[in-house]
C-alpha cells in the first residue's frame, strides 16, 4: 500500500539529522517505487519525484529541524498539486443544467447519478430529474427507478424507446415543463471500450449539449482506469471525473494519475454503495489521506524499542495464552507515556491522524483510564471477565467516572488485547488494520 511505503521511506529520513543529496535519492527511489506499485503511470511517477527533489533540495530543508516532516509536507503538497490543487465544482448554470454520465458498465454511473441527485436536492435545494438512458437492459431502468423512489427524485423513462438521444431530448423538455432545474442523464456502458457505445454517447452529447459531462470510473481498476479515462476523454472531452469505490483498500494510483494524464479534475469520490456515500473531491484532503493513513508498523516498532527484552517476552507469552490483563494494560500505558508526546504516538494509529488534528491532547488523556483501572480490585485486574454490570457501576463511582467510560475502556481493552495478540503472532499487518476498522 502506497501510504505504508511512503511512510517507510520517510521513516528512514526521520532517523537522519539532515537531508542530503544522497539520502534524498534513496527516499525518492522508494517513493517512485511505491507510486509505480500503486499503479501510477511511470512518467508521472518520474516527474513527481523529480519535482519533489527540486523542492526538497532547494528549500531550507538542509537546515530544517525535522527533515522527515519537511519531506512529508513537500510530498503532500506535490501530491495535492498532481491531483489538481484545489476543488473544482460542477457547472450548473444551464436552465435546466444538464449533466451527462459516461463510463464503462459497472463503473458506478447509475449509483452515482442517484447520489448526485440526492446531494443536489438536499444540499443545494435543486430539483433534479433523473433520466434512464441505459435502454438496453430493463434492469438498468428499474435500478434507477428504485434509486429515484428512495431519494424522492423523479425518474424519466420511456418504455420501449431504444433511442437514448430521443429520450434525453424529451427528458429536457419534460424538465422544463415540470420545474426540474437539473437533468442527470444516466447512460449505458459496455464492459470495455466499444465503437457503438462511443458513437451513442457522442450522439447524446451532440443532441443535448450538456453543461457538464462526468466520466465515472472504478478506482479499483488501477492503471486500466487511466487508460479508459484517456479514451473517453479523447471522444467526449469530458469535464470531470468521478472516482468510485474508494471505500475498501483501493489503491490510490488512479486518483494520482488520471488528473495528470487527461488534465481533467476529479470532482467526486464514491465511498460506498449507499446513496449518501459521496464526497466532493478535495486534492489536499486526498493527499493527506494518502499520507496520513498512519503507520502501525512503526508504532509497534517504537513500542518495542521501549520494552525491555524480558518484559516483551513475558508479554508475548501472556498474549499467546490470552492472559493479558489490566495490570499489563497499566504497564503499557506507562510505556506509552515514556515514548514521549502522546499525540505523535497516537497519530501513528491508522485513522487517528485526522481525528487528532487541532485537538489538544496531553498525557492527561490517560488519567481517567488509570483512575478506572485503579478502582478495580486486584482480582478484577487479573481477570477482566469478572467485571459484570454491578462491578462496572462500583468502578465508575469509585473512579469518579461514569458507566459509559468504564464500558468504553473495557471495550478498548479487549480490542487492544485482540490487536496485540495478532502482532505477537506475527499476523499480517494489513489484515490487522482492516480488522480495526
Ligand atoms: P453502472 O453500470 O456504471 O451504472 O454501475 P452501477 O451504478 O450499477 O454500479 C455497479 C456496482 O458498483 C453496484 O453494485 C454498485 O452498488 C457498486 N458501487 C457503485 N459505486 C460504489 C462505491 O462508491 N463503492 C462501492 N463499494 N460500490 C459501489
Ligand atoms: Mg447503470
Amino acid at each position: 500500500n502506497l501510504s505504508d511505503r511512503l511512510e517507510k521511506s520517510f521513516k528512514l529520513l526521520k532517523g537522519q539529522g539532515t537531508i542530503t543529496e544522497i539520502n534524498v535519492a534513496e527516499t525518492l527511489k522508494d517513493i517512485r517505487r511505491a507510486l509505480l506499485d500503486a499503479d501510477v503511470n511511470f512518467k508521472i511517477a518520474k516527474k513527481f519525484t523529480d519535482d519533489v527533489k527540486v523542492k526538497a533540495l532547494g528549500q531550507d530543508v538542509l537546515t530544517a529541524v525535522k527533515p522527515g516532516q519537511m519531506m512529508v509536507k513537500i510530498v503532500k503538497d506535490e501530491l495535492a498539486q498532481l491531483m489538481g490543487g484545489t476543488f473544482t465544482d460542477i457547472e450548473l448554470q444551464g436552465k435546466p443544467a444538464v449533466i451527462l454520465m459516461s463510463g464503462l458498465q459497472g463503473s458506478g454511473k447509475t449509483t452515482f447519478s442517484g447520489k448526485l441527485a440526492n446531494m443536489l436536492k438536499s444540499k443545494k435545494g435543486r430539483h433534479p430529474l433523473l433520466v434512464a438512458g441505459d435502454v438496453y437492459r430493463p434492469a438498468a431502468i428499474d435500478q434507477l427507478k428504485v434509486l429515484g423512489e428512495q431519494i424522492n427524485v423523479p425518474v424519466y423513462t420511456e418504455e420501449g424507446n431504444m433511442d437514448p438521444v430521443k429520450i434525453a431530448k424529451a427528458a429536457i423538455k419534460h424538465a422544463k415543463a415540470n420545474g426540474n432545474d437539473v437533468v442527470i442523464v444516466d447512460t449505458a456502458g459496455r464492459l470495455a471500450i466499444d465503437e457503438q457505445m462511443m458513437n451513442e454517447i457522442s450522439a447524446v452529447k451532440k443532441a443535448i449539449d450538456p453543461d457538464e459531462i462526468l466520466f465515472v470510473v472504478d478506482a479499483m481498476t488501477g492503471q486500466d482506469a487511466v487508460n479508459t479515462a484517456k479514451e473517453f476523454n479523447e471522444r467526449l472531452d469530458f469535464d470531470g471525473v468521478v472516482l468510485t469505490k474508494l471505500d475498501g483498500d483501493t489503491r490510490g494510483g488512479a486518483a494520482l494519475s488520471i488528473r495528470a494524464v487527461v488534465e481533467k479534475p476529479i470532482k467526486f469520490v464514491g465511498t460506498g454503495e449507499k446513496v449518501d456515500a459521496l464526497d466532493v473531491f478535495h486534492p489536499d484532503r486526498m493527499a493527506e489521506r494518502i499520507l496520513g493513513m498512519g503507520d502501525i508498523v512503526s508504532l509497534v516498532e517504537k513500542a518495542q524499542e521501549q520494552f525491555d527484552e524480558d518484559e516483551a517476552k513475558q508479554l508475548q507469552k501472556k498474549l499467546q495464552k490470552n492472559t493479558f490483563n489490566f495490570n499489563d494494560f497499566l504497564k503499557q500505558i506507562s510505556q506509552i507515556k515514556k515514548m514521549g508526546n502522546l499525540k505523535d504516538v497516537m497519530g501513528m494509529i491508522p485513522g487517528m491522524g485526522k481525528a487528532l488534528k487541532g485537538m489538544d491532547i496531553d498525557d492527561d488523556a490517560f488519567k481517567h483510564i488509570e483512575a478506572i483501572i485503579f478502582s478495580m480490585t486486584a482480582e478484577e485486574r487479573e481477570n477482566p471477565s469478572l467485571i459484570n454490570g454491578g462491578r462496572r457501576k462500583r468502578i465508575a463511582s469509585g473512579s469518579g467516572t461514569n458507566i459509559q467510560e468504564v464500558n468504553r475502556l473495557l471495550k478498548q481493552f479487549s480490542e487492544t488485547r485482540k490487536m496485540m495478540r495478532m502482532v505477537s503472532q506475527g499476523k499480517n499487518v494489513q489484515r490487522m488494520m482492516s480488522g480495526m476498522q
